[in-house]
């Protein structure tokens, strides 16, 4: 499954708990690359400049990843790739290699301002990554992570003028993925502005019913 839609839509969120309930494997692109930037890898040191302007990191770095990272069996969601077409083509490809394809492609559709909205709220966890919101989806004690005690904060790529470069970004070059999928048949749109339990009702709905 592939979760595709812009920066704060919820993909990580939904991501996270429909992997637990139905034990697929959660393969974010972003929190990879965060911890790569984390530990200084190599891939880490050529993707924080991207990361910080709000900008995709270079098709060629990505491809490479998810080759490493994709399981050869099992269910998985793949969240926050592709982001481009070439993106898209080399996940095609890879998957063929191993007899599998792409099942369904969820868009989570939200407004630029909901977008904003969104992600100045976003806390995440300095330790854990976990995500929280200050007002959608708060922690237990201000300013500390329910799972892991972590101290909470916001991502400097969270700040508003950032998010208004990532939100154009994503219309540029990833939003060509939803005519790319379309014409497979594999797309389903998600009203992303619902609550957390209603996206994950309907996408429960969705996978159970097949529409
Ligand atoms: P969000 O969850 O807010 O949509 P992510 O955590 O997925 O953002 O991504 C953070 C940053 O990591 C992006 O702004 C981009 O620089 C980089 N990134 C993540 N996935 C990809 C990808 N598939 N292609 C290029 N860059 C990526
Ligand atoms: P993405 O992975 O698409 O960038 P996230 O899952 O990180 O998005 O969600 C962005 C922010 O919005 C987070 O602070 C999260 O807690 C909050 N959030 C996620 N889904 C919803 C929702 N359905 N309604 C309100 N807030 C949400
Ligand atoms: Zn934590």
């Amino acid at each position: 499954m592939v979760f595709l839609g812009p920066p704060g839509s919820g993909k990580g969120t939904q991501a996270k708990k429909l992997s637990q309930e139905l034990g697929l494997m959660h393969i974010s692109t972003g929190d990879i690359l965060r911890d790569a930037v984390k530990n200084q890898t190599e891939l880490g040191k050529k993707a924080k400049e991207y990361m910080d302007r709000g900008e995709l990191v270079p098709d060629n770095l990505m491809i490479a990843l998810i080759e490493e990272v994709m399981p050869k069996e099992g269910g998985f969601i793949l969240d926050g790739f592709p982001r481009t077409v070439p993106q898209a083509l080399a996940l095609e490809e890879m998957l063929r290699g191993y007899k599998r394809d792409v099942d369904k492609v969820f868009l989570f559709d939200l407004s630029e301002e909901v977008v904003v909205e969104r992600l100045s709220g976003r806390l995440t966890c300095s330790q854990c990554g976990a995500v929280y919101h200050r007002k959608y989806n708060p922690p237990k004690q201000e300013g500390v992570c329910d799972l892991c005690g972590g101290k909470l904060i916001q991502r400097e790529d969270d700040k508003e003028e950032v998010v208004r470069r990532r939100y154009r970004v994503y219309k540029e070059q990833t939003s060509p993925l939803v005519e790319f999928y379309q014409k497979k048949n594999k797309l389903i749109r998600l009203d992303a502005s619902q609550d957390i339990q209603e996206v994950n009702k309907r996408l429960l709905e969705v996978l159970r019913d097949g529409h």
